[in-house]
């Protein structure tokens, strides 16, 4: 490709980056340069399987016809309105959330996982105003383990201290409890302050921890005891990820927000907050705005990739293609020894590092790159595994090989 051979090697760039980005990534030394389906070729034309699909994010891979097409139709047309005026992709998408939803009445649309978030505890805080509550009644519950973005808001709802340490003071108005204990949820909640509830239906940085039988539903029983809100931060586990469209359907519960980005735009940036019926009147005229959001590049490709995603014969591909690669990486790990077991729902899974393993997720990875597979980790402890959904049995038994082969040098080496 000329394009690469006319611009500087990929050694002379990862120099680069070293000195020119905030250094808050640790980005694996290889330049990725081109993809196509679950395939992925780095600047030396190096090619690997892709378990990854850029965190969640690419879930019909890498340069879909059909998303290019629409990519590339509206950008011949218009890239930007603001919302001072209205576009059209971005009217459609909304519609279509809705109509998919099953729950949602309203959309409010923004670039990332952590904008849909803040909008929601926003929306949530807003309610508890125009319900009359005092100041103290609008806290926001979150869970241990949980991940809900890098803003100050949604940071701090991410009940992990190591995101939060050094950025004091925080925002005000969150408590956090134990992940799949509903005794302990129902003791947060016993003193009336909360206001909602935010909750992922799996927790994807946190380990991949799918919530256990009955707790979502459980949370929904005790917000409505105590007129707290349910939101579900589907960011990543949503969109077709684990099997059904929307991961709350799985746990039978009718969320009053749910939280979108990641996959909904196949790799194009952009955000989501659904709000139900109870609650999608709460943001009124000024009460909330992003100059971004309902961008119609993003919006046309979104679109096309919910069409998709939605599909009922691509979900039940999911949920097929997750089984065989979660029995996959069982077989493996009793083989090897390296892990535990596998947990997660579809093609959400992570697998859990055996005890003489733990701590060593990153490398791992860096055996798996080296064979071919990219992979993610979910803390120390846990390999991430998170493909694009359009998968085929090919590249997931030959993906599986890999990490067999990878697994293989890293033992040689420990
Ligand atoms: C990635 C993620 C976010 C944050 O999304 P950004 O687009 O990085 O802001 C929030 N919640 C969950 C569950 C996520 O996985």
């Amino acid at each position: 490709m000329s394009s690469i051979e006319s611009s500087p090697p990929a050694a002379a760039l990862l120099a680069t980056a070293q000195q020119v980005f905030v250094p808050v990534y640790q980005p694996r030394a290889l330049v990725l340069d081109h993809g196509r389906g679950a395939r992925l070729w780095d600047r030396e034309g190096r090619e690997y399987i892709d378990f990854a699909a850029g965190i969640a994010v690419c879930s019909l891979g890498h340069a879909d016809p059909e998303l290019v097409a629409a990519l590339h139709a509206q950008a011949l047309k218009l890239w930007h309105t603001s919302n001072v005026f209205y576009n059209a992709p971005a009217i459609e998408l909304a519609e279509a959330l809705v109509a998919a939803s099953g729950f949602a009445q309203r959309v409010f649309l923004c670039n990332s996982g952590a904008e849909a978030n803040e909008a929601a505890i926003k929306l949530a805080r807003r309610w508890a105003t125009q319900q009359g509550r005092a100041p103290a009644r609008r806290t926001i519950l979150s869970f241990q383990g949980s991940f809900h973005g890098r803003t100050l808001a949604t940071v701090t709802a991410t009940a992990q201290p190591r995101y939060q340490q050094g950025f004091e003071p925080l925002p005000a108005g969150f408590r956090y409890c134990a992940f799949n204990d509903l005794d302990a949820a129902a003791a947060a909640l016993a003193d009336d302050s909360v206001c909602a509830v935010l909750v992922e239906p799996v927790q994807g940085e946190g380990g991949v921890m799918p919530a256990a039988p009955g707790f979502l539903a459980g949370l929904r029983a005790l917000c409505d005891q105590h007129d707290a809100l349910l939101i579900c931060d589907e960011i990543q586990c949503g969109m077709g990820r684990t099997g059904t469209l929307f991961a709350h359907v799985q746990d039978g519960v009718v969320p009053d927000v749910v939280t979108l980005a990641k996959a909904l735009g196949a790799g194009f940036p952009i955000g989501a907050m659904l709000a139900g019926p109870r609650v999608a009147g709460v943001l009124q005229y000024g009460a909330h705005g992003s100059t971004f959001g309902g961008n119609p590049l993003a919006a046309a490709v979104a679109r096309v990739a919910l069409r998709r995603l939605a599909a009922p014969a691509l979900l039940a591909q999911v949920t097929r293609r997750g089984q065989a690669l979660r029995d996959g990486l069982q077989a493996l790990g009793a083989a090897t020894g390296v892990f535990e077991h596998v947990r997660g729902r579809g093609l959400m899974l992570g697998a859990v590092l055996a005890v003489a393993h733990r701590g060593k997720a990153g490398a791992i990875l860096d055996h798996a790159h080296r064979a071919g597979l990219l992979l993610l980790q979910a803390g120390p402890d846990v390999l991430r595994i998170v493909p694009p959904l359009v998968l085929d049995a090919t590249d997931s038994e030959q993906g599986l090989a890999r990490l067999a082969q990878a697994l293989r040098t890293y033992l040689a080496a420990a």
